[in-house]
């Protein structure tokens, strides 16, 4: 098979056919756009061979951006269940913190297929069962992949003006990208990897207890033993039906192992945490027809900022194949849906003019940072810092210098500035409290630079070259400025 398009879209994930509907709307349908997935037509987009893993929940706000910009709209099953907002709770559980706002959780699988139907009402070709294997090249741009059919194991070569990765977190496309480009390659999978599971179960209410289940609320565990560098959630589905799941950072994972002396597993922690759930009971993989295929699965996730650069010479890269999910809570659905309406309009303009040159394209870095982008590296640090801390210490970081103020800044996706740890007068009203912070220094000053990291880092965003010449200049000066984050802030409590 050798064929030719103006885009070709690899990967039918959320971020892979929403880029495609952009590109097809914008242009009123007139370029030859195609989206590729290596799964069959029933399995579409598909995340790993056990299911479409996902937590499933994502705000309202970020989902009504794609569709009203595509004129697409979202019900139910695919919309499986309407939450009032997030509910974090410390390791003692004694803190909670709300953010609230609308959100959904989405039935993935319907999602898909959904997805599926707009693509094809759009106009996109769309082939199932190929295995992008790789770009091909000319003349220093990208222009084309080529693969596999899986099925008949027929040899595929397919041509484009501009080729999208949206094949997810284990894109090969990337990592193998055949022309110079700023794009990075490689994550740093020691760091910046979370191994992340999860179960849709069906379960009887046990005791009422509302920070174990609530049928309006997403519920965030943080726990540095149950879920080492991650946390745990408790999604509700239903009344009577949730996402259960956890992450882990690997390595927080082996020397919690080895501090405990046993030999704990992501899917082992997930069933623990699980069976210790007290608002549940008699807890059943889901027999829902909505969740066929669907009940239990283990992926990874990036938790570093996007890739510095989104784009090179008829290549552009979005979703987890960019590195794109919040790193404090591991959330790519948002920031897919937004990037998916900034880069059609990109990829838009760029075909109008004839120009698909990284030059060209280079307005998706831009606009993406200025959206979404400009926050994740503060977000990276704060991750990093509190990966760091014991159960002991986020429960009393949660409790005395978390501020309503700083909830309201992560709700706006800003970073908390921790204004009371500026405010000495609660640390001088409370003995106890004093005596605390006397023998812990080191947690208030961890905090304040974080904060004041965040700042210098979204300042330094807002300074991303407008085009790819003052790239290198202004690169140098953001990884110096997370060099020093890292090394002041490095782990104290291991
Ligand atoms: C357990 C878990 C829980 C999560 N919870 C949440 C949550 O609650 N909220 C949230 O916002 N985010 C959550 N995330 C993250 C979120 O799921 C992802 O950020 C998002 O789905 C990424 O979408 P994507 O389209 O970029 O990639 P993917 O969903 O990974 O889609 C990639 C697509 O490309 C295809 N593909 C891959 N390689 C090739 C190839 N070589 N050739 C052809 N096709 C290929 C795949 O089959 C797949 O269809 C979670 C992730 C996990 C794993």
């Amino acid at each position: 098979m050798d064929k030719s398009y103006d885009v070709i879209v690899v990967g039918g994930g959320v971020a892979g056919a929403h880029t495609a509907m952009a590109i097809s709307k914008f242009s009123g349908g007139r370029f030859r756009v195609l989206l590729i997935d290596k799964n069959a037509r029933s399995e579409f987009g598909k995340k790993t061979k056990t299911g479409w893993s996902c937590g499933d929940a994502v705000s309202k706000k970020s989902l009504d951006f794609a569709c009203n910009a595509l004129g697409i709209s979202y019900g139910y099953p695919e919309i499986e269940h309407k939450v009032d907002g997030v509910l974090v709770y410390s390791p003692d559980h004694e803190s909670k913190v709300l953010f609230d706002g609308d959100g959904y959780i989405l039935n993935r699988r319907t999602w898909a297929f959904k997805q599926l139907e707009y693509l094809e009402k759009f106009g996109v070709e769309v082939l199932d069962g190929i295995d992008a294997q790789g770009l091909l090249a000319n003349g220093g741009f990208v222009s084309g992949v080529y693969g596999k059919n899986i099925t008949s194991g027929e040899d595929v070569r397919l041509h484009s003006k501009i080729v999208v990765d949206a094949s997810g977190s284990a894109s090969k496309l990337r990592t193998n990208l055949p022309i110079n480009s700023f794009i990075e390659r490689e994550i740093d999978k020691e760091n910046d990897i979370i191994g992340t599971g999860r179960y849709i179960v069906e379960f009887e209410l046990g005791e009422d207890d509302e920070t174990w289940f609530h049928p309006r609320y997403c519920i965030i565990h943080l726990d540095q033993i149950l879920a080492p560098g991650g946390y745990s959630w408790v999604f509700p589905k239903g009344e009577n039906k949730a996402n259960i799941g956890l992450g882990i950072l690997r390595q927080l994972l082996n020397r919690r192992n080895r501090k405990l002396g046993v030999n704990d597993s992501l899917q082992s922690l997930i069933d623990k945490y699980l069976a210790i759930n007290r608002a549940i009971r008699n807890a059943k993989p889901s027999t829902s027809p909505l969740d066929e295929n669907n009940v239990f699965n283990i992926w990874q996730v990036p938790v570093r900022r996007q890739n510095d650069c989104l784009v090179a010479n008829g290549y552009a890269i979005i979703g987890d194949a960019a590195w794109m999910p919040r790193p404090i809570d591991a959330g790519g659905i948002g920031p897919a849906l937004e990037a998916s309406v900034i880069l059609g309009r990109c990829i838009v303009e760029a075909l109008e003019d004839g120009d698909v040159s990284e030059e060209s394209l280079w307005k998706y870095n831009v606009e993406y940072v200025r959206r979404r982008g400009y926050q994740m590296a503060s977000f990276e640090v704060l991750r990093r810092y509190l990966q760091g801390l014991t159960n002991e210490r986020i429960s009393f970081g949660m409790k005395y210098f978390l501020s309503q103020e700083d909830v309201e800044n992560i709700k706006r996706r800003e970073h908390p500035r921790f204004p009371l740890l500026n405010s000495l007068i609660r640390y001088l009203l409370d003995g106890e409290l004093r005596k605390r912070i006397k023998q812990d220094p080191g947690l208030a000053k961890g905090l304040r630079l974080t904060a004041e990291k965040s700042r210098r880092l979204i300042s330094l965003y807002s300074q991303y070259p407008e085009s790819p010449e003052g790239f290198e200049a202004w690169h140098k000066r953001f990884l110096a400025e997370l060099q020093d984050a890292y090394e002041r802030l490095s782990p104290q409590d291991s």
